[in-house]
């Protein structure tokens, strides 16, 4: 992409309205603007961002067996009273009525749903074990929206359930979920530590929290920092394999960690002094076993082994994607601006020509620019007749990874800079081996 002619409304002022980092930066580097209270526009930076998330998100699912499929945003009451819900679920949700005067809603969870979609398809144990997910907006009527995107009122979530003939079956399919959990958060950049939960309004006690340890996260948790240690990594797990993913999950929840809806300090005060934390985080996903809760009552049953009928055991579980843009950011930023991790960054790398309409350098950033595109990387090139200072502030505050900076005098030596947007660290080098250096 060139500059020059994409979108990218970036602010120079702080917006008042920002009281944390990852929603000033994601205002001034243009990639949200709000629409109403907790309602955002996704401008093409911001939705380049969550597009990779997403598709992190995609990847992970389908790499243990998950199987998208796409639920409307609108929603029946009828179904939430079959469960229950339709009056418990409270002002959270959001109520519409239609010309026929037929209730509705705005989702803000798939649960009923996903178990009608069971129900009418699904009779056999044979066609056990499943799990559909799919990655949505959702809308919640937040009592204080705020933070950006964090805690928005519209917003996209992955959400899958699973169905199961026996609660251990139900039990493998929340132990592969978090095994798929830690390395999507992972390939993100982020350390997100499971963590034990309460079950809120989606029901069940049997719950873990994935939290990012940042200041400015909503939760109070409190954790062994041994927890810390532990790195997922590029382990293969046999996500089939019941012992494979429980291992997983008894390594990952072996040491004390909790938010402060299940904290107990007599355990913890058992955990020794100097590794106790006490902290805040952002919850960027959520991960459920409610056995039968919803297909009991909704009765999403299938004909078992001896012939009888059972309800299936089900989970759910929860990505938080639109919250994960603000997390990464909380974690990965400075005073400059975002840095965006590898694994999510909208472009691969940045090109500066600090000498814009001077036929040397401009035929040299081409070159380089249409070599980054033939190898199949995503570069943005800053051809817009600018200063040097201002196009490395606009590079440093949208956060790429690299930047290759083109001039004349380094041209003259058969040289470019390519610079580390983490380590600040920069590098003259040719630019072949600069454009090598990033295939
Ligand atoms: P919170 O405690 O922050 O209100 P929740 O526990 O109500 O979140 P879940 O029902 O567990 O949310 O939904 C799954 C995931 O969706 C959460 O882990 C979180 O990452 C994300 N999420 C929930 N509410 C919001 C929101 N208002 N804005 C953005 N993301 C959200
Ligand atoms: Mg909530
Ligand atoms: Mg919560
Ligand atoms: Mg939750």
């Amino acid at each position: 992409m060139r500059l020059s002619r994409y979108f990218l409304p970036v602010l120079k002022e702080d917006p008042k309205e920002a009281q944390i980092v990852s929603h000033r930066l994601m205002l001034r580097a243009g990639m949200i603007k709000q629409q109403a209270a907790g309602i955002y526009s996704w401008l093409p930076l911001g939705f380049k961002v969550l597009r990779r998330i997403e598709a992190i998100v995609h990847e992970e699912q389908q790499r243990v067996g998950h199987i998208p499929l796409l639920m409307p945003t609108l929603q029946s009451a009828d179904l939430w009273r079959e469960s229950g819900r339709y009056d418990d679920y409270g002002e959270e949700m959001l109520r519409i009525r239609d010309r026929h005067k037929r209730d509705l809603l705005y989702g803000p969870t798939n649960e009923e749903m996903i178990t009608d979609i069971f129900r009418g398809h699904v009779n056999s144990y044979k066609d056990l074990p499943l799990t559909l997910y799919h990655v949505q907006w959702k809308f919640r009527d937040e009592m204080r929206p705020r933070f950006g995107v964090m805690r928005g009122r519209e917003f996209l979530m992955k959400d899958g359930y699973n169905f199961d003939l026996t609660r251990e079956d139900a039990l493998h399919a929340y132990n592969r979920h978090l095994v798929s959990y830690l390395r999507t958060y992972e390939r993100m950049g982020l350390q997100a530590i499971p963590m034990r939960a309460d079950g809120g309004p989606i029901g069940g006690d049997y719950t873990h929290e994935f939290l990012v340890l940042a200041e400015t996260g909503e939760s109070e948790v409190f954790y062994d920092s041994a927890i810390t240690d532990l790195t997922f990594g590029d382990r293969e797990i046999d996500h089939d394999s019941h012992a494979a993913c429980q291992a997983v999950l008894e390594e990952f929840t072996s040491r004390y960690a909790r938010t402060d809806e299940t904290h107990d300090e007599a355990i913890f005060a058992q955990v020794p002094e100097e590794r106790r934390r006490s902290a805040r985080g952002i919850e960027v996903g959520q991960i459920f076993y409610f056995g039968t809760k919803y297909s009991e009552p909704m009765g999403a049953t299938v004909v078992g082994p001896d012939g009888s009928r059972v309800p299936v055991h089900m989970g759910s579980h929860g990505i938080g994607v639109s919250r994960l843009l603000g997390a990464i950011i909380e974690a990965s930023h400075d005073d400059k601006g975002i840095i965006w991790p590898e694994g999510v960054t909208p472009f691969h790398v940045g090109i500066v020509n600090l000498k814009q309409g001077d036929p040397s350098t401009d035929s040299a950033c081409e070159a380089i620019y249409r070599d980054l595109k033939a190898r199949g990387l995503d570069p943005l090139y800053d051809d817009r007749d600018e200063r040097a200072g201002a196009k490395f502030a606009t590079m440093d505050l949208i956060g790429l990874p690299w930047r290759i900076t083109v001039g004349p005098r380094g041209l003259a030596r058969n040289k470019v800079e390519l610079t580390s947007r983490r380590t600040g660290e920069a590098e003259e080098i040719a630019a072949q081996d600069a454009i090598t250096r990033l295939a």
